[in-house]
């Protein structure tokens, strides 16, 4: 079997169509520009990107980008100060912090000091609550984008057995969580996992969100399986440098049904859902429908 390659550039580009064609309309429609804020201090330089590329794509769905360059010595009320004048603000529909934050600064504190309608990474307490009991909620981006492409995929995950390699807040846990509200038989699986093969094994869609370039391989993977890999590992091969996968991708296309690529799979669509959620949060502020399709 060759596996389908699920195209995530070309999904999350049409995400980012649909984002820009309900702004147009919100604009012409509702005299609204959804806004979103991001914060980033420091210097980190893969952080810079991350940042760059956020600023570009909500500039070009025609949303309000409001960039904010903190020194790496900001102190925690400084920070926090900002983030209540960003809450306060009615321009504002969106705010994220780039983490990792510097040492000195206490993240859980400063995600949570976010207003929940406003915290398009979902990573606050209260989204982290309402997400794990079935509420509405903010979605974090990188597991919305791997439902969305599952969900066109298969059309419904219902019984189907998902398996997710990785336990962490950011992506594991919460793809779990919204396997679990698409009725999937989830496993979480983690680093203290016996016999992680054979339970891959079992996955009807296989995730790996696990941080170790290539580990999981064509022999953990049930025959026409769904694979997505959201790894993105920087590695140097016969002297160049490489981004690959959590997942081996030649031996695990051979076996699966459908698979991500690295790159072009999960990473486009987490920037085209921190739109999409943008988007949301703004509908949701103004006592608006929200647009369907869009989210969990
Ligand atoms: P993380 O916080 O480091 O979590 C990694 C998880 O993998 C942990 O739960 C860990 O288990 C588990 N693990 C480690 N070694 C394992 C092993 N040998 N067998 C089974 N499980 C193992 O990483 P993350 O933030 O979730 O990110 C995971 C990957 O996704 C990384 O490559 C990251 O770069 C990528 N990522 C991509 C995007 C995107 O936009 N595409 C977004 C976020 C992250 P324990 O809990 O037991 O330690």
């Amino acid at each position: 079997m060759v596996a389908k390659v699920i195209d995530g550039k070309a999904f999350a580009a049409n995400v980012r169509a649909q984002v820009a064609a309900h702004v147009a309309r919100l604009k012409e429609q509702n005299g609204i520009t959804p806004g979103l804020a991001v914060v980033l201090v420091g210097e980190d330089p893969a952080s810079k990107v991350y940042v760059r590329n956020k600023h570009a794509s909500t500039i070009e769905v025609g949303m309000e980008s409001f960039e904010h360059r903190l020194p790496a010595e900001t102190g925690e009320a400084e920070l926090l100060a900002l983030i209540d004048r960003l809450n306060a603000d009615p321009a504002v529909h969106g705010i994220l912090v780039q983490l990792p934050l510097p040492g000195h600064l206490n993240s859980e504190l400063v995600i949570n000091r976010i207003s929940p309608a406003k915290d398009v990474d979902g990573f606050h307490i209260s989204n982290v609550g309402l997400l794990g009991t079935g509420q509405k909620s903010m979605v974090p981006c990188t597991p919305l984008g791997c439902l969305m492409m599952l969900r066109d995929h298969h059309g419904k995950l219902a019984g189907l057995n998902a398996v997710v390699v990785g336990r962490s807040n950011i992506v594991g846990k919460p793809m779990a969580q919204l396997l679990l509200g698409d009725s999937c038989t989830v496993t979480i699986a983690h680093s203290r996992t016996k016999d992680l093969a054979e339970v891959c094994k079992r996955a009807d869609i296989l995730v790996a969100a696990v941080g170790r370039p290539e580990m999981i391989t064509g022999d953990m993977v049930k025959p026409g399986a769904t694979v997505i890999d959201v790894g993105i590992n920087r590695i140097e091969r016969d002297g160049k440098a490489k981004l690959v996968g959590d997942v081996h991708y030649d031996s695990a296309a051979a076996v699966a049904g459908a698979i991500t690529p690295v790159p072009g799979g999960v990473g486009p669509m987490t920037i085209a859902c921190l739109l999409a959620n943008t988007l949301t949060a703004c509908c949701r502020a103004n006592g608006l429908a929200e647009p369907e399709g869009l989210t969990a």
